[in-house]
Protein backbone atom coordinates (compact mmCIF):
# COMPACT_ATOMS: atom_id res chain seq x y z
CA UNK A 1 0.00 0.00 0.00
CA UNK A 2 1.19 3.88 -0.81
CA UNK A 3 1.15 6.36 1.48
CA UNK A 4 1.42 10.39 0.16
CA UNK A 5 4.50 11.76 1.57
CA UNK A 6 5.41 14.88 -0.70
CA UNK A 7 3.88 18.56 -0.36
CA UNK A 8 3.24 19.97 -3.45
CA UNK A 9 0.93 22.99 -2.99
CA UNK A 10 3.80 25.40 -3.46
CA UNK A 11 5.17 24.12 -6.74
CA UNK A 12 1.87 23.91 -8.09
CA UNK A 13 0.84 27.52 -7.64
CA UNK A 14 3.52 28.71 -9.08
CA UNK A 15 3.61 27.04 -12.40
CA UNK A 16 0.21 27.10 -12.97
CA UNK A 17 0.55 30.63 -12.80
CA UNK A 18 3.39 30.38 -15.81
CA UNK A 19 1.40 27.76 -17.30
CA UNK A 20 -1.17 30.19 -19.12
CA UNK A 21 1.63 32.04 -20.08
CA UNK A 22 3.01 28.97 -21.97
CA UNK A 23 0.14 28.69 -23.46
CA UNK A 24 -0.48 31.77 -24.80
CA UNK A 25 3.10 32.03 -26.06
CA UNK A 26 2.79 29.11 -27.71
CA UNK A 27 -0.83 29.87 -29.15
CA UNK A 28 -2.05 26.34 -29.70
CA UNK A 29 -5.47 24.90 -27.98
CA UNK A 30 -4.67 22.39 -25.26
CA UNK A 31 -9.04 21.54 -24.61
CA UNK A 32 -12.22 23.28 -23.69
CA UNK A 33 -11.56 22.55 -20.41
CA UNK A 34 -7.91 23.74 -19.90
CA UNK A 35 -8.06 26.94 -18.05
CA UNK A 36 -11.44 26.18 -16.11
CA UNK A 37 -10.66 22.76 -14.63
CA UNK A 38 -10.95 22.84 -11.04
CA UNK A 39 -9.40 19.77 -8.98
CA UNK A 40 -11.24 18.99 -5.86
CA UNK A 41 -8.22 17.90 -3.02
CA UNK A 42 -10.21 14.82 -1.83
CA UNK A 43 -10.33 13.24 -5.32
CA UNK A 44 -6.58 12.57 -5.07
CA UNK A 45 -5.90 9.00 -5.50
CA UNK A 46 -2.99 8.19 -3.35
CA UNK A 47 -4.19 10.46 0.05
CA UNK A 48 -5.80 6.85 0.84
CA UNK A 49 -2.98 4.97 0.19
CA UNK A 50 0.03 4.11 2.65
CA UNK A 51 2.39 3.93 0.15
CA UNK A 52 3.82 6.17 -2.39
CA UNK A 53 4.33 3.99 -6.08
CA UNK A 54 7.52 4.31 -8.52
CA UNK A 55 6.43 6.64 -11.06
CA UNK A 56 7.83 6.58 -14.43
CA UNK A 57 7.11 9.26 -17.18
CA UNK A 58 8.01 8.18 -20.35
CA UNK A 59 8.70 11.48 -22.99
CA UNK A 60 9.21 11.72 -26.43
CA UNK A 61 7.98 12.83 -29.56
CA UNK A 62 5.21 11.04 -31.98
CA UNK A 63 7.06 7.82 -32.91
CA UNK A 64 10.12 8.27 -30.65
CA UNK A 65 9.81 4.51 -29.76
CA UNK A 66 8.22 5.12 -26.13
CA UNK A 67 5.62 2.21 -26.64
CA UNK A 68 8.49 -0.39 -27.75
CA UNK A 69 10.94 0.43 -25.11
CA UNK A 70 8.21 0.24 -22.55
CA UNK A 71 7.16 -3.52 -23.34
CA UNK A 72 11.18 -4.18 -22.94
CA UNK A 73 11.25 -2.48 -19.52
CA UNK A 74 8.04 -4.26 -18.34
CA UNK A 75 9.40 -7.91 -19.86
CA UNK A 76 12.79 -6.82 -17.75
CA UNK A 77 12.00 -4.99 -14.53
CA UNK A 78 7.97 -5.60 -14.30
CA UNK A 79 6.47 -2.32 -14.31
CA UNK A 80 3.32 -1.95 -14.85
CA UNK A 81 2.73 -0.42 -17.91
CA UNK A 82 -0.14 2.43 -18.73
CA UNK A 83 -0.63 4.41 -21.80
CA UNK A 84 -2.33 7.57 -21.75
CA UNK A 85 -2.62 7.53 -25.90
CA UNK A 86 -4.25 3.85 -25.28
CA UNK A 87 -6.23 4.43 -22.08
CA UNK A 88 -7.70 7.49 -24.69
CA UNK A 89 -8.50 5.34 -27.33
CA UNK A 90 -10.17 2.70 -25.46
CA UNK A 91 -12.71 5.72 -24.49
CA UNK A 92 -13.21 6.20 -27.92
CA UNK A 93 -13.44 2.50 -28.99
CA UNK A 94 -15.94 2.24 -25.75
CA UNK A 95 -17.94 4.97 -27.56
CA UNK A 96 -18.08 6.53 -23.83
CA UNK A 97 -19.16 9.91 -22.93
CA UNK A 98 -15.83 11.46 -23.62
CA UNK A 99 -15.43 9.16 -26.90
CA UNK A 100 -16.37 11.32 -29.64
CA UNK A 101 -14.46 14.51 -27.91
CA UNK A 102 -11.29 12.61 -27.68
CA UNK A 103 -11.87 11.04 -31.41
CA UNK A 104 -11.91 14.70 -32.80
CA UNK A 105 -8.72 15.97 -30.79
CA UNK A 106 -6.88 13.21 -31.19
CA UNK A 107 -7.35 13.61 -34.98
CA UNK A 108 -6.51 17.21 -35.01
CA UNK A 109 -2.99 15.97 -33.22
CA UNK A 110 -4.50 18.19 -29.98
CA UNK A 111 -4.07 17.33 -26.02
CA UNK A 112 -7.16 15.90 -24.74
CA UNK A 113 -8.12 17.91 -21.79
CA UNK A 114 -6.26 17.28 -18.25
CA UNK A 115 -8.84 15.71 -15.81
CA UNK A 116 -10.17 13.20 -18.12
CA UNK A 117 -6.26 11.98 -18.86
CA UNK A 118 -5.68 12.03 -15.87
CA UNK A 119 -9.08 10.33 -14.39
CA UNK A 120 -8.30 7.72 -16.52
CA UNK A 121 -4.67 6.99 -15.42
CA UNK A 122 -6.39 7.41 -11.60
CA UNK A 123 -8.61 4.55 -12.22
CA UNK A 124 -6.03 2.70 -13.51
CA UNK A 125 -3.27 3.23 -10.42
CA UNK A 126 -6.31 2.99 -7.87
CA UNK A 127 -7.68 -0.68 -9.10
CA UNK A 128 -3.78 -2.26 -9.87
CA UNK A 129 -2.08 -4.14 -7.28
CA UNK A 130 1.06 -3.01 -8.57
CA UNK A 131 3.35 -0.13 -6.67
CA UNK A 132 5.07 0.69 -9.81
CA UNK A 133 4.06 2.26 -12.64
CA UNK A 134 5.58 3.33 -16.50
CA UNK A 135 3.54 6.56 -17.74
CA UNK A 136 4.12 6.69 -20.90
CA UNK A 137 2.97 9.59 -23.49
CA UNK A 138 1.95 11.99 -20.26
CA UNK A 139 2.80 14.38 -19.09
CA UNK A 140 2.33 15.80 -22.46
CA UNK A 141 1.97 19.64 -21.14
CA UNK A 142 3.17 21.71 -18.25
CA UNK A 143 -0.93 21.97 -17.56
CA UNK A 144 -1.22 17.84 -17.65
CA UNK A 145 1.67 17.70 -15.39
CA UNK A 146 0.26 20.04 -12.89
CA UNK A 147 -3.02 18.53 -12.92
CA UNK A 148 -1.12 15.26 -12.13
CA UNK A 149 0.53 16.35 -8.97
CA UNK A 150 -2.55 17.69 -7.79
CA UNK A 151 -5.29 14.59 -8.44
CA UNK A 152 -2.71 12.07 -7.96
CA UNK A 153 -0.38 13.78 -5.00
CA UNK A 154 2.55 12.14 -6.44
CA UNK A 155 5.92 13.19 -8.83
CA UNK A 156 7.85 10.81 -10.74
CA UNK A 157 10.95 9.01 -9.76
CA UNK A 158 12.74 8.89 -13.29
CA UNK A 159 11.25 10.85 -16.45
CA UNK A 160 12.75 9.11 -19.87
CA UNK A 161 12.95 11.02 -22.76
CA UNK A 162 13.17 9.13 -26.08
CA UNK A 163 14.87 11.95 -28.05
CA UNK A 164 15.00 11.17 -31.95
CA UNK A 165 14.93 13.54 -35.17
CA UNK A 166 12.05 14.75 -36.68
CA UNK A 167 12.55 12.64 -40.08
CA UNK A 168 13.24 9.04 -37.81
CA UNK A 169 9.86 9.88 -36.34
CA UNK A 170 7.56 10.58 -39.63
CA UNK A 171 9.03 7.93 -41.21
CA UNK A 172 8.51 5.35 -38.21
CA UNK A 173 4.80 6.75 -37.74
CA UNK A 174 3.74 6.56 -41.65
CA UNK A 175 5.23 3.14 -41.81
CA UNK A 176 3.91 1.55 -38.36
CA UNK A 177 0.74 0.80 -39.82
CA UNK A 178 -1.26 0.21 -36.80
CA UNK A 179 -4.59 1.87 -38.27
CA UNK A 180 -4.53 4.69 -36.24
CA UNK A 181 -6.46 7.48 -37.52
CA UNK A 182 -3.47 10.10 -36.37
CA UNK A 183 -0.82 8.15 -38.32
CA UNK A 184 -1.05 10.59 -41.68
CA UNK A 185 1.51 13.17 -42.79
CA UNK A 186 -1.06 15.94 -42.01
CA UNK A 187 -2.35 14.70 -38.41
CA UNK A 188 1.96 14.12 -37.77
CA UNK A 189 3.09 17.25 -38.82
CA UNK A 190 0.65 18.85 -35.88
CA UNK A 191 1.81 16.74 -33.55
CA UNK A 192 5.38 17.41 -34.16
CA UNK A 193 3.94 21.46 -33.56
CA UNK A 194 2.54 20.24 -30.54
CA UNK A 195 5.04 17.85 -29.12
CA UNK A 196 7.70 21.30 -29.71
CA UNK A 197 5.52 23.66 -27.73
CA UNK A 198 4.25 22.29 -25.17
CA UNK A 199 6.00 18.90 -24.38
CA UNK A 200 9.53 20.75 -24.74
CA UNK A 201 8.89 22.97 -21.51
CA UNK A 202 7.64 19.79 -19.07
CA UNK A 203 10.95 18.16 -20.92
CA UNK A 204 12.85 21.14 -19.21
CA UNK A 205 10.72 20.86 -16.16
CA UNK A 206 12.44 17.64 -15.28
CA UNK A 207 15.75 18.09 -16.66
CA UNK A 208 15.97 21.35 -14.31
CA UNK A 209 14.66 19.02 -11.32
CA UNK A 210 17.72 16.52 -12.34
CA UNK A 211 15.41 13.57 -12.82
CA UNK A 212 15.11 13.10 -16.64
CA UNK A 213 17.49 10.45 -18.43
CA UNK A 214 17.62 11.39 -22.18
CA UNK A 215 18.14 8.41 -24.57
CA UNK A 216 19.23 8.35 -28.14
CA UNK A 217 16.11 6.73 -30.03
CA UNK A 218 17.80 6.43 -33.05
CA UNK A 219 19.14 2.50 -33.53
CA UNK A 220 18.03 -0.61 -33.10
CA UNK A 221 15.48 -1.39 -30.57
CA UNK A 222 17.93 -3.52 -28.69
CA UNK A 223 20.60 -0.91 -28.85
CA UNK A 224 18.09 1.54 -27.59
CA UNK A 225 17.38 -0.51 -24.74
CA UNK A 226 21.37 -0.99 -23.67
CA UNK A 227 20.52 3.18 -23.06
CA UNK A 228 17.60 2.64 -20.79
CA UNK A 229 19.15 -0.73 -18.87
CA UNK A 230 21.18 0.91 -16.80
CA UNK A 231 19.00 3.43 -15.39
CA UNK A 232 16.94 0.94 -13.98
CA UNK A 233 19.08 -1.59 -12.89
CA UNK A 234 19.55 0.48 -9.45
CA UNK A 235 16.17 -0.14 -8.98
CA UNK A 236 16.48 -3.99 -9.90
CA UNK A 237 14.93 -4.96 -6.40
CA UNK A 238 11.90 -3.78 -7.94
CA UNK A 239 11.33 -6.87 -9.47
CA UNK A 240 11.60 -8.54 -6.44
CA UNK A 241 9.72 -6.92 -4.15
CA UNK A 242 6.13 -4.29 -4.38
CA UNK A 243 7.63 -1.95 -1.96
CA UNK A 244 10.65 0.71 -2.84
CA UNK A 245 12.87 1.54 -0.32
CA UNK A 246 13.32 5.01 0.46
CA UNK A 247 16.71 4.82 0.34
CA UNK A 248 17.50 4.16 -3.53
CA UNK A 249 19.51 6.98 -5.29
CA UNK A 250 16.30 8.57 -7.30
CA UNK A 251 13.44 7.63 -4.59
CA UNK A 252 14.24 9.96 -2.03
CA UNK A 253 10.02 10.51 -1.99
CA UNK A 254 9.68 6.95 -1.01
CA UNK A 255 8.88 5.97 2.51
CA UNK A 256 8.95 2.42 3.51
CA UNK A 257 6.12 1.70 6.21
N1 LIG B 1 -3.01 12.24 -26.08
C1 LIG B 1 -3.42 13.23 -25.23
N2 LIG B 1 -2.94 13.22 -23.94
C2 LIG B 1 -2.07 12.28 -23.50
C3 LIG B 1 -1.66 11.27 -24.39
C4 LIG B 1 -2.14 11.28 -25.68
O1 LIG B 1 -4.19 14.09 -25.57
O2 LIG B 1 -1.69 12.34 -22.33
C5 LIG B 1 -3.57 12.24 -27.44
C6 LIG B 1 -2.90 13.25 -28.38
O3 LIG B 1 -3.85 13.68 -29.31
C7 LIG B 1 -1.84 12.40 -29.05
C8 LIG B 1 -2.58 11.10 -29.22
O4 LIG B 1 -3.38 10.96 -28.05
O5 LIG B 1 -1.39 12.97 -30.27
C9 LIG B 1 -1.73 9.86 -29.38
O6 LIG B 1 -0.88 9.73 -28.26
P1 LIG B 1 0.12 8.49 -28.15
O7 LIG B 1 0.97 8.70 -26.94
O8 LIG B 1 -0.63 7.24 -28.24
O9 LIG B 1 0.98 8.66 -29.48
P2 LIG B 1 2.50 8.37 -29.75
O10 LIG B 1 3.25 9.55 -29.24
O11 LIG B 1 2.85 7.12 -29.01
O12 LIG B 1 2.57 8.24 -31.24
MG1 LIG C 1 2.75 5.23 -28.13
Amino acid sequence: MWRRVASLSPMISSSSRSLSLNQAASGLKVGESFATEIINPDERVLASKEKAPFITFVLGGPGSGKGTQCEKIVETFGLTHLSAGDLLRREISLNTKNGAMILNLIKDGKIVPSEVTVKLIQKELESSDSCKFLIDGFPRTEENRVAFERIIGADPNVVLFFDCPEEEMVKRVLNRNQGRVDDNITTMKKRLKIFEALNRPVIEYYKNKGKLYTINAVGTVDDIFQQVLPIFTPFEQLKQSRHVNSKSPLGSNLVEN
